[in-house]
């Protein structure tokens, strides 16, 4: 089965936000095998929401909307849904008792235009949305489906993680397992080239490439029954391209760096503090997005200019004047990162 993600909001379409929506549902669907072959993105007008959902079902299978659930008469998704599938709405008791629920936590009074929210298309699975007063739904008719989640990313991730994955996973008997190998110091055109005999004969798996920065980017996706069978059929290709890239290739599971700096403090015990300059705690910003970092996280300076260098962090002055401010050289010598044993990220 194949998949169309259709998110909806006019302010996608004028730029003011990102569509992070599609991005997630497509690595969700990725991960359980159910191939996207369409994103597309529509503004809350009915008339073009009706032809963009035709269109997605003309060539997919499953249509995952986000977007437009909320209780504002520009809120359609479910009315057009309906429409498709030719189906009435239909009021549903748990939806009013959770959006009660949510209100009288509150300690507010629900008003009326809520009570579209109660209402979904005929015959439709409720999912219950723990983040927000709009569940979600789910349309199963004829082999097509079409499910209809929030816009909100942090009502729609965890509807999408937690109630539509599990839900999909009886349609696609594959599982897809990708890794990536980064190559930092080889031009992205070069180090295609280096691996091109590999990439012109990939099937299963594929190699994708994509430029990062500073970084290519190798993505080596393989489909199979389960995950240790999948993983199996990356080896050789990953071995490979190890092989040929040295030591300007590493393998990068998902976590992202600052996780992974994060965890292997924690795990050694060790503390860190960062002195900045050109990066204008770039390192600081990314270490702290990580929960738990204050345990080891110390302190971060930005110390831009020479004066600050010297003062803050004691650089010495003739340091600075002989090699620079910028010197690769002086870093691999700086005596104290011996001396004391301590870690230089
Ligand atoms: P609400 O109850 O908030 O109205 P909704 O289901 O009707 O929810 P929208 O009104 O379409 O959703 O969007 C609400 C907010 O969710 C947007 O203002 C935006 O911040 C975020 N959002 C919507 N769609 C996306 C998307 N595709 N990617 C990222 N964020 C999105
Ligand atoms: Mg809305």
């Amino acid at each position: 089965m194949n998949a169309e993600i259709l998110c909806i909001g006019t302010e996608l379409l004028h730029g003011d936000i990102a569509n992070t929506n599609g991005q997630y549902i497509s690595k969700k669907l990725a991960e359980i095998g159910i191939d996207v072959h369409y994103h597309s993105v529509v503004g809350d007008n009915p008339i073009r929401m009706e032809d963009a959902l035709k269109l997605a079902f003309s060539r997919a299978d499953i249509v995952i909307c986000t977007g437009g659930l909320g209780p504002t008469k520009d809120d359609i998704t479910k009315d057009i849904a309906a429409k498709y599938f030719n189906l009435t709405m239909e009021f549903d008791e748990g939806s009013l008792q959770h959006v009660k629920n949510i209100y009288n936590r509150l300690g507010r009074e629900m008003s009326e235009n809520n009570l579209r929210q109660t209402y979904f298309p005929k015959g439709s699975k409720i999912l219950t949305n723990k983040n927000g007063t709009a569940n979600a739904c789910i349309i199963n008719i004829d082999k097509k489906i079409g499910i209809l989640l929030p816009g909100p990313p942090r009502e729609m991730q965890p509807l999408m993680k937690e109630e539509v994955i599990p839900y999909l996973k009886q349609f696609s008997r594959d599982v897809v397992v990708g890794k990536k190998i980064v190559v930092i110091g080889v031009g992205e055109s070069k180090a295609e080239t280096m691996i091109m005999d590999l990439i012109d004969n990939q099937s299963n798996p594929t190699i994708a490439p994509y430029a990062g920065k500073g970084k290519v980017v190798f993505r080596v996706t393989a489909k199979a029954e389960s995950k240790d069978q999948a993983l199996k059929l990356i080896k050789p290709i990953e071995d490979e391209m190890l092989n040929r890239f040295g030591k300007n290739a590493f393998i990068l599971d998902d976590s992202n760096i600052e996780e992974t700096v994060a965890k292997m403090l924690l795990n050694k015990n060790l503390t860190i503090a960062t002195a900045e300059s050109c990066t204008g705690g770039l390192v600081a910003s990314k270490l702290i997005n990580y929960p738990g970092i204050s345990k080891v996280f110390k302190e971060g300076f930005v110390t831009y200019s020479n004066e600050a260098k010297i003062n803050t962090l004691g650089v010495r002055k003739e340091t600075i004047d002989k090699y620079g401010a910028v010197s690769l050289k002086q870093l691999k010598k700086w005596p104290s990162v011996q001396q004391k044993k301590q870690v230089l990220i």
